[in-house]
């Protein structure tokens, strides 16, 4: 008989072909600036944890807390029987550290944007989105039956054509982008997208996953870094980012969080996030109301790595985030520069990001810095990036 899934052996051996078959690591530790990652205890500067919350003793106590009280399940979708006293508090917590009059909190990021474009559009609606926009926000535009228009990534000229060249013909608009976008490190222009939007009357909604707890007064986010407070019709975030827990939130406008609660599948549909989860959360929106010194911290490791690793003849790109993607040419390269990395005394852990998730010839080592490195980490960081950017030739 017939190999039934002899495609699948094919389309995987073209994968490592191109090197684009992803190997995935193992962690056997808490997530923090050091890790045990398959078996080797290395410098951790892979993950999303900026703010160091992720294994924070504050978090781990809430989490402990409310599980006695609350138990592990919800045991139903939230619009049943699953919506919890936590999970209130926390959107209005939420809704009020973003200056905004409500907020809905799901599952996660992904979900978030799942659950919010649907019910804005539909069939005989436009969308404007950002070339760049995060795979979630891709999805969830085609789930909604929209027509969807992509404009060149942070193009301002480009986006004004798109949308003068076709709002006439659809009945409801919406305009969506990134905040920060997570492989270069860059700004959505906010204001000047909010501005446009205005004059032609378009929904706004920004997902500020990777701006939240790192941009804005003590991380209130991209919108506040702009000051534009209240603005957004939506904003989409993350708590497994900055936050270092887990789920979504869609913040907004009250009357488009009242319709987005009746309307979003996988807030009717699926169950809520744990008690345990909430309460870390709003342990996390405790301590970022608390102090802004854990951002301060963030930014001034950001600064001195970014300020070493140009010193030592690296290009880093045109970030103005944490986020350091250190520029390297051809995935090979990328892939060697990230295996001798993981393989110094001590390692790094730091993966190498290539074609297609950045364009060919742009392969690159993105490096994520956190409140929680120390001085140390840090200068471990440049020493070993440096000795084997001379060994690859990559620096002088
Ligand atoms: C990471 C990310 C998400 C997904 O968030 P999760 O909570 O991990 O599902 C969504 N949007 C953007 C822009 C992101 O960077």
């Amino acid at each position: 008989m017939a190999d039934k899934f002899a495609w699948i052996t094919e389309e995987m051996n073209a994968l490592e072909g191109q090197g684009l078959r992803t190997t995935i690591r193992t962690i056997g530790s808490a997530c923090g600036p050091w890790m045990v990652v398959d078996g080797k205890r290395v410098l951790n500067f892979c993950t999303n944890n900026y703010l160091g919350l992720a294994n924070h003793p504050r978090l781990k106590q809430a989490a402990q807390e409310a599980v006695e009280q609350w138990g592990v399940g919800p045991a139903a979708v939230r619009s049943i029987a699953g919506t919890l006293e936590l999970h209130r508090q926390l959107e209005q917590r939420l809704a009020a550290f973003k200056g905004v009059e409500d907020a809905l909190y799901v599952q996660s990021g992904f979900c978030a944007n799942q659950a919010a474009i649907p019910p804005m559009v539909g069939k005989g609606d436009v969308i404007f989105t950002d070339r760049l926009n995060h795979a979630s926000i891709i999805d969830g535009c085609r789930l909604s039956s929209a027509k969807i228009l992509v404009y060149e990534h942070c193009d301002l000229a480009d986006c004004e054509r798109v949308i003068t060249e076709n709002i006439g013909q659809y009945r409801r608009a919406l305009l969506i982008t990134d905040g920060v976008f997570s492989m270069d490190g860059d700004m959505a222009p906010l204001d000047q997208l909010f501005e446009l939007c205005e004059r032609h009357g378009i929904i706004t909604m920004v997902d500020d996953a990777h701006g939240e707890g790192v941009l804005g007064h003590g991380g209130r986010g991209i919108v506040d870094h702009f000051q534009l407070n209240g603005k957004f019709d939506l904003e989409i975030g993350t708590l497994s980012k900055a936050f270092g827990v887990m789920g979504g939130v869609i913040a907004g406008k009250k009357v488009v969080i009242d319709w987005i609660r009746q309307k979003a599948r996988p807030f009717l549909f699926s169950s809520a996030v744990t008690a345990a989860d909430t309460a870390a959360c709003l342990a996390a929106v405790d301590l970022l109301e608390e102090s802004t010194a854990l951002v301060q911290k963030l930014w001034d490791n950001t600064r001195y790595f970014k300020e070493g690793m140009r010193q030592a003849g690296f290009d880093i790109g045109a970030s103005v985030t944490p986020i350091t993607p250190v520029m390297l040419g051809e995935a090979t390269v990328a892939q060697e520069f990230s295996r001798r990395l993981f393989a110094a005394e001590p390692g790094i852990f730091a993966m190498p990001i290539g074609f297609p998730t950045v364009p060919q010839g742009k392969a690159r080592i993105r490096v994520m810095i956190s409140a929680a490195h120390t001085q140390d980490d840090l200068e471990t960081g440049l020493k070993t990036f440096t000795s084997i950017g001379r060994e690859l030739g990559v620096i002088g």
